[in-house]
């Protein structure tokens, strides 16, 4: 019995320094680069963006509205007028596209940058929330593609970040019961109310497992602009029974009446 341990163990071994020597080779042969600024990474690193395209986010400034995270107006703010009465709240991480957060978003949704998820989640789970609402939430749901848009990206995104957000928070991900039949035009080339006619309808909930009639989930999309998705989503989620609903994305865009910082 040891001396199979002790094989096993040395065979272990024997792997684990074999994948090393052709890690350090294949970085010689094919140095790893930053997914945006194409840097050289540091072989010691599994990161897929350098430190320098990370340190050039600009986050979400304070003081931030307690509902929405939105900076500026901790009171009367403008921007909770755009989210349904039934949206708890909503937190984001930096702007997009300013600094190096587009380009990231970027090649995260459409340069197959698919692994980059985990950085953003992250950066993304330690947003701060309310005590009482954290321990209120009992799924993240991710916003959906549509079956042809997942055919052609090959993942979708939002599901990515739910998955690594629920192992962060530590709650389950539910990905199979939010449904977009059809798909829908690509929301940044739209007006505002272009976008609120092009997602209006878009979702349909089915299947939902009764325990999450009542419940409080959150929705996870890796940016937000007019809310005109997520709003069409949490409506969705809400005419099934779902009692409360928040939002968490990794970029927001600025409105009429922010200013740079
Ligand atoms: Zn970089
Ligand atoms: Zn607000």
């Amino acid at each position: 019995m040891f001396a199979c341990r002790a094989i096993a163990g040395g065979s272990l071994d024997v792997i684990s320094r074999l994948s090393r020597t052709v890690r350090n080779i294949a970085h010689v042969l094919l140095p790893p680069v930053c997914a945006v600024c194409e840097r050289e990474l540091p072989l010691a690193d599994d990161a897929l963006v350098c430190g320098v395209c990370w340190s050039r986010l600009q986050r979400l400034p304070h003081p931030q509205c307690q509902r929405c995270g939105h900076p500026g107006s901790v009171t009367n703010c403008h921007w909770c007028a755009v989210l349904p009465a039934y949206v708890r709240s909503a937190r984001s991480v930096c702007w997009v596209p300013d600094g190096s957060a587009g380009p990231i978003v970027h090649a995260f949704k459409y340069g197959g940058w698919y692994r980059i998820a985990g950085e953003l989640a992250r950066r993304m789970s330690r947003l701060a929330w309310p005590d009482e609402e954290r321990s209120e939430w009992s799924g993240i749901v991710p916003v959906p593609l549509s079956a042809s848009r997942l055919r052609e990206r090959g993942y979708n995104q939002c599901r990515l970040l739910a998955d690594a957000l629920a192992q962060q928070w530590k709650i389950p991900a539910y990905d199979q019961f939010l449904m977009r039949p059809v798909a829908t035009r690509v929301q940044a080339r739209l007006t505002p109310e272009e976008r609120l006619r092009n997602v209006a309808n878009a979702f349909r909930v089915s299947h939902m497992p009764s325990c999450l009639r009542g419940s409080h989930l959150v929705l996870v999309d890796d940016v937000i602009t007019t809310s005109a998705t997520l709003n069409a989503c949490a409506a969705a989620l809400f005419d099934s029974g779902v009692r409360a609903v928040s939002y968490v994305t990794f970029g927001r865009a600025r409105s009429l009446g922010d200013v740079p910082t």
